[in-house]
Order: structure tokens, then sequence, then C-alpha cells
């Protein structure tokens, strides 16, 4: 390891030992959280250790009434941690470099207005839309997320996890376009990745076409950036469904966050 690479570890060493989650809010918070229940305990380890890095290094900020409690953050940063923590394996870089394109999280305690206006294009497509979201990623800005829809709930019966999505176009922007491809690692193939995504997409797209009910949430059809999102949200929260639906998905997914929620 070269003495620069060192000398970071050495700083990150010291800044988790200084700021790690205390063990027993940890434990209070991830009892609210059943997908925490797949993981093992090095691999929650490690998932502490990098929430204690967000909650140090990215900004979460409570508006429009919303209370934040310690464990709320600790929750939050959790849900986050889970998503990267796969990167540490990874050898473009670490967990924490994945997420450099955004320093902070806005929380709402409701659905918000997006602050967009209707623009139709002149061949009359619908390009921008004002309304309630829940979730909202901005190229140059932070993540904004509707907390009433994104805590933990043991009875959500489908995938609905905001920050994630959020996340994941966060992931999607990091080599320039918002296109449902992130930065591939160095062992992934981009061919066997694009062959999957066209083809669940376009697999969705044929059965809200044909009137079928939709295999995921049929937002996804909104175009490959929001597929990607939405996959997303299934391989964390409903890899058993995203693994019987689009196996081939599901597989990216797992070689891209490098883990296998569904076998853990
Ligand atoms: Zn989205």
């Amino acid at each position: 390891m070269r003495l620069i690479q060192q000398l970071q570890h050495q700083v990150l060493a010291l800044h988790l030992k200084r700021n790690k989650i205390p063990l027993k809010l940890w434990h209070q918070a991830i009892r609210k959280m059943p997908i925490m229940q797949r993981y093992h305990s090095s691999q929650r380890m490690q998932i502490r250790l990098l929430a204690s890095e967000i909650l140090r290094t990215k900004h979460l900020i409570a508006i429009k009434g919303m209370v934040f409690t310690d464990e709320i953050k600790v929750i939050i940063a959790t849900q986050a941690a889970i998503m990267v923590y796969g990167f540490e394996l990874a050898k473009e870089g670490s967990a924490m470099s994945w997420l450099r394109n955004w320093s902070q999280i806005i929380v709402y305690p409701m659905p918000f207005l997006n602050g967009r206006e209707n623009i139709v294009s002149p061949n009359g497509v619908l390009v921008s839309q004002s309304g309630l979201e829940s979730g909202e990623t901005q190229y140059q800005g932070g993540i904004v997320i509707d907390w009433n829809d994104d805590k933990p709930h043991r009875l959500r019966a489908h995938a609905n996890q905001v920050l994630m999505h959020e996340m994941a176009h966060k992931l999607d922007m990091l080599d320039g376009d918002t296109n449902g491809h992130p930065p591939l690692h160095a062992d992934m193939n981009e061919r066997e990745w694009f062959m999957a995504f066209e083809e669940a997409f376009e697999s969705l797209c044929q059965q809200l076409i044909k009137g079928r009910k939709p295999a995921i949430n049929p937002y996804a059809a909104t175009n490959p950036a929001e597929f990607f999102a939405v996959s997303t949200e299934y391989f964390f929260e409903a890899p058993a469904v995203l693994k019987r639906v689009f196996p081939a998905v599901y597989h990216q997914l797992t070689l891209f966050y490098k883990q296998s929620p569904q076998l853990d």
C-alpha cells in the first residue's frame, strides 16, 4: 500500500474511533430495520462504521416541521451505508468515494412540491411536471426525501426505499449522464449489463402496453434511469421478487452492489 493511502486509512480509522455510533443507539435503531436482519455480525460492524462516517461527513437537514431524533438520523445513515458497504470490496475506491457527488440529505415529514413547471415539448411530450414527490435528486444538489414514506416498516408489502432510489440516481450520475448506467466495476461486462436491463425494461413496457399486471412498480417504465433506481429498491427491499421476475437484472445488481441480499 502506498504511503499516502496508509495515511488516509490511519486518518479514517482515527475519525471512526472518535465518531462511532454508540452501541446502545445502534442496536436501538437497527432493531427497527427489518432489512438489517439479513446481514451477519461482521457485515453489521462494517455497516455501522460506514453509517458513522456518513453521519460525520454528510449533512442531514430536517425541514418543514420534521423533527430528528438520534435514532432517525442513524436509521437514515444506515440505509445509505447498506447500499454502499459492498463497494469496499471494489477496486475503484472506497465506499465513501462512491458518495462523492452529494453532501446533504434534506428530510421532509411529508410529500413535498417538486418546484418544477409543467413543460410540454414541441412534439407534445410532457418533459417536466409539477407535483408532490416523496423523493428527489438534483444533478448538482443533494438528496430530498419524505421520511414518512421512507421509514422502515415491517408490514410494507412492496419495495419502497426512497433514499436508496435517490442514491441510485446519484450513482447513475457519477459518469455524467442519468441514463440507468452507473460507472461499472472493471470486473463487470458492459454488454451483459445493457442486455439485462434493456430486455427487462422492454418486457415491463410490453406488460403495460398489453394491460397486464406489471412485474414491478410501473414507475420503472418511465425511462431507463428510473428502471435502474426502482430495480435498486427491489434489490434491497424485495430481492426475491426482483430475482424471480428479472433474474438477469438481479444478477447484474449483485455484481454492481457486491452483495447478494436474497442469499445472505
Ligand atoms: Zn427516480
